[in-house]
């Protein structure tokens, strides 16, 4: 055995052989994969292993896309079958949200070039005869849909590694992961150690095992899954061809042709868990008894659906184990906390998405960063706050709504409440309904009372509507107090601050203490990793301010310039909470309860100072991110209750009061701001986004500096422009496809929202070749929607509230 290699793959399942596939393809060849059994030993070889490439995630249709693409182009690389069936894929509609999703999924797929259409329903019975088609409303049918073989692809992807110079050693397993000195690792085996640069934990169900040799944890669990198969049925034996697979997602079922017969898998309601304190070692080729009775109600829908079904004997059942992670998405990147230590963990969808895994690893590994915006898939989206108790209420959920529209803005209750700041009590009092942010209980608008405390969901405006409009005109009006303890905060404090931050960050620095500024973070290609308020507080300690989700997303790039001598860096999230307190009156109200002059030649925009209000000290920031006059202040956590009590008591007489998230989103989209995760990724250029201006190009080396400045000089690929839609009783959400009148595509919607102080829908989008005052159109619910792109905000678009 090798005793060293550039990278290790722990897992020879269909993943883990993807990314040591793709490795060898992007120029790594001296990489070896563990394997501790016979390749596919864990979930892989029992799957159904149907491909499907459409997903509500833009991102992830794309890569799903590419993984569709591939089975046949590996079987010709390596002259293995990968037992590729792609007679297409019929996709159902049963009710309105259904006919909703699948027509803005259709509106992507034009936009991106995949082929996934509506059909008629007399198209649909020649596709496929034996499906009643009673009581549906819409039929989409996907050209490429299928299935393969989950044992070909696997060893499809380990033949074309093994071909470019991989090693595959299997019944292998790894005992240890031990980090050394230097960041490489040493791997255990009993067959000898191997020294690696990179360690690519891809170990499927056993996924939390290996991780725990590294001293992680992975929010992971295993469930059971059954699918069965029929006997040959004479109607399929008949036919000369095969049928489409049936995505009948109402049902919660899938079903395809599997030889003469049908398949049929489902998730059910009253699911069962399997091996939730740990994956057996010496689990293998093995699968549970079968309980058909657990799935009856689902199999019962897809008789009704496919009456031949009735008729058919059962000739097999399989039920194995799948692991999932919270959000039924992957566990994906390497991990922050350790160096050179990379996941790909808790895949559902395996075979539909390996490809796209084994390439964005392979980037992300070789490259420093995909090339894909892949926060959906992103680890660092959970933080260790996410225990097991968590993982197992909302996996319970996932499991049990596997097919369920995710609607915008949707909340799902399991497992909560988790984490909650001293003021969730009385805000629940004012009538919050709640969204989970990073773990944490966030406001997202306030009704009437708690009673009342309860959102309805779906893609068209929904019961939040009109109280959130209620609050964005009380703050554009009066002024509005909004909970932004979800901020990421860290300070930075000793002699080496200003350089470590002029060397992380692409803006120079404040130069005195009080002053604040805006600085975007560079990423490994040129794009925006983060955009930070950087505030000055005193000649050595900075307070730095960026998107609460993505803290652990940021701690990557933090890690990547070293701290100097003497000086600290501390996360301060947990530790203060803070609240936006902005809108025309909001200078009066916050003057009641200080001695601090907050006039603005005394207290400018962008200015910072430690003051002290109702008796809490505060770091006051004047900046708001809805555009209007007000401050920021960071508080303590333990003083966030009584900061809180004076605000709302002093609020009364200004007629203002408490200000949900979803307000805040509204608002700041009538002034075009761009937030991080939508507006800024590192997809993106800064100069497509407009923030090239805030990059200093003459103050030296900062992180990325040089991606930077190989691109600094292209012109924007599209550009970041506002839009008013025409909408009806549906405004944009994001991911919306643009197009121009005559059909043909030019942008997409990053975020949108209805401007409730300008009465306009309104969309920020990325745009190609379209300028101000042209007409397009954006696909809500599918569907074209006529939009004007603004020349300017149409809320104070001289930025004169701001500075009043
Ligand atoms: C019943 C069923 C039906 C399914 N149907 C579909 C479907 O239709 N479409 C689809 O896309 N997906 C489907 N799936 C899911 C699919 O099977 C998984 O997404 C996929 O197999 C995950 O692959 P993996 O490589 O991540 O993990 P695994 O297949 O679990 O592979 C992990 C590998 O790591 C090895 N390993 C573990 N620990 C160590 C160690 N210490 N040292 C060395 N090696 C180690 C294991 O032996 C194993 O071979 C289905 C799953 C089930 C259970």
């Amino acid at each position: 055995m090798k005793s060293h290699a550039q990278a290790v793959v722990i897992g020879g399942g269909v993943v883990g052989c993807s990314i040591l596939y793709h490795l060898t393809k992007l120029g790594w060849t001296d990489v070896v994969m563990l394997e501790r059994d016979e390749l596919t030993s864990g979930s892989t070889w029992h799957a159904a292993a149907n491909i499907h490439g459409l997903h509500d995630s833009t991102n992830i249709s794309r890569l799903q896309h590419y993984t569709m693409g591939l089975y046949k182009e590996l079987e010709q690389e390596t002259g293995q079958g990968c037992g590729v069936f792609q007679p297409g894929s019929l996709y159902l509609a049963q009710t309105e949200e259904r006919e909703h999703q699948l027509r803005l999924q259709e509106a992507k797929a034009r936009y991106y070039g995949m082929n996934f259409h509506e059909i008629s329903r007399d198209e649909a019975e020649r596709l496929h005869p034996l499906v009643n088609y009673d009581g549906i409303r819409c039929i989409m049918f996907e050209l490429d849909g299928g299935n393969v073989d989950p044992s070909g692809v696997t060893m499809a992807y380990a033949a074309g590694a093994r071909a470019n110079g991989a090693e595959i050693y299997r019944f292998t397993p790894v005992t240890a992961t031990i980090q050394q000195s230097d960041g490489t690792w040493l791997v255990e085996t009993p067959k000898g150690n191997i020294r690696t640069e990179w360690l690519v934990n891809a170990a499927g169900l056993w996924g939390r095992e290996v991780a725990t040799m590294a001293g992680i944890e992975l929010p992971l669990i295993p469930t059971e899954h059954q699918y069965f198969v029929t006997e040959s049925i004479p109607e399929l034996e008949a036919l000369d061809r095969r049928l489409p697979s049936v995505a009948d997602r109402d049902g919660e079922y899938y079903l395809r042709q599997e030889v003469q017969g049908l398949l049929v898998g489902a998730y059910e309601k009253d699911m069962k868990f399997w091996a939730e304190d740990g994956t057996p070692q010496g689990f293998g080729h093995e699968l549970f008894p079968d309980d058909l009775e657990r799935i009856e109600v689902n199999m019962m829908r897809a008789i009704e659906r496919v009456p031949a079904l009735e008729r058919a004997g059962i000739k097999r059942v399989i039920n194995g184990p799948m692991i999932w992670s919270p959000d039924s998405a992957a566990l994906f990147g390497p991990v922050p906390e350790l160096s050179n230590y990379f996941c790909c963990n808790g895949i559902i969808p395996g075979f539909s998405q390996s490809g796209g895994l084994g390439l964005l690893s392979a980037q992300w590994i070789i490259e420093g960063e995909p090339k894909l915006d892949m926060f959906a898939w992103d680890l660092a989206r959970y933080g260790a706050w996410a225990g097991k108790d968590f993982t197992r209420e909302r996996v319970r959920d996932q499991y049990a709504h596997r097919f369920k529209i995710h609607f915008p803005n949707e909340e799902r209750e399991a497992g909560r409440p988790l984490r909650t700041r001293p003021v969730y009590e009385l805000q629940k009092s004012l009538g919050a309904v709640f969204g989970l942010n990073f773990g944490w209980e966030h406001p997202l608008w306030y009704a009437g009372s708690p009673q009342q405390a309860e959102e309805t969901v779906g893609f068209t405006r929904q019961n939040w509507f009109d109280p959130v409009g209620a609050e964005c005109r009380r703050l554009r009006q009066h002024a509005g107090i909004i909970d932004i303890s979800n901020f990421a905060k860290y300070s930075v404090k000793g002699a080496g601050a200003e350089d470590w931050l002029n060397t992380l960050f692409a803006n120079r620095m404040p130069q005195s203490a009080g002053r604040s500024c805006l600085t975007p973070l560079i990423g490994k290609r040129g794009g925006i990793a983060g955009d930070f308020t950087v505030t000055r507080l005193t000649e050595d300690e900075f307070l730095v301010i960026g998107s609460g989700m993505a803290e652990r997303y940021h701690q990557r790039y933090f890690n990547a310039v070293p701290l100097p001598a003497g000086t600290t860096f501390r996360s301060m999230t947990e530790a203060m909470c803070g609240f936006n307190v902005a809108g025309p009156k909001s200078r009066e109200l916050l003057q009641r309860l200080t001695n601090a002059n907050l006039s603005t030649p005394a207290f400018p925009f962008m200015r910072s100072q430690r003051i002290e209000l109702a008796g809490v000290e505060v770091v006051a920031l004047r900046v708001s991110f809805t555009g209007d006059l007000g401050w920021e202040l960071h508080c303590a956590t333990e003083d966030q209750l009584t900061l809180y009590q004076a605000l709302l008591q002093a609020g009364k007489d200004f007629d203002t009061g408490p200000v949900g998230s979803r307000a805040l989103m509204s608002l700041r989209v009538e002034k075009g701001y761009g937030s991080w995760g939508r507006e800024y990724s590192p997809e993106y250029w800064p100069q497509e986004v407009g923030l090239d201006r805030l990059i200093k190009m003459d103050k030296g080396d900062f992180l990325n500096r040089s991606a930077y400045e190989a691109l600094a000089g292209n012109k924007p690929r599209e550009r970041l422009v506002l839009i008013d839609v025409q909408a009806g009783n549906a405004d944009a959400t994001g991911g919306e496809p643009i197009f121009q009148p005559d059909g043909t595509p030019v942008g997409r919607v990053s975020s949108g929202s209805y401007g409730y102080t300008v009465e306009k829908s309104l969309a920020l989008g990325y745009v190609k070749d379209v300028s101000a005052g042209q007409e397009v159109s954006v696909a809500i619910l599918g569907r074209p929607h006529k939009a004007i792109v603004l020349a300017e905000p149409p809320f104070d678009p001289k930025g004169e509230r701001l500075r009043q």
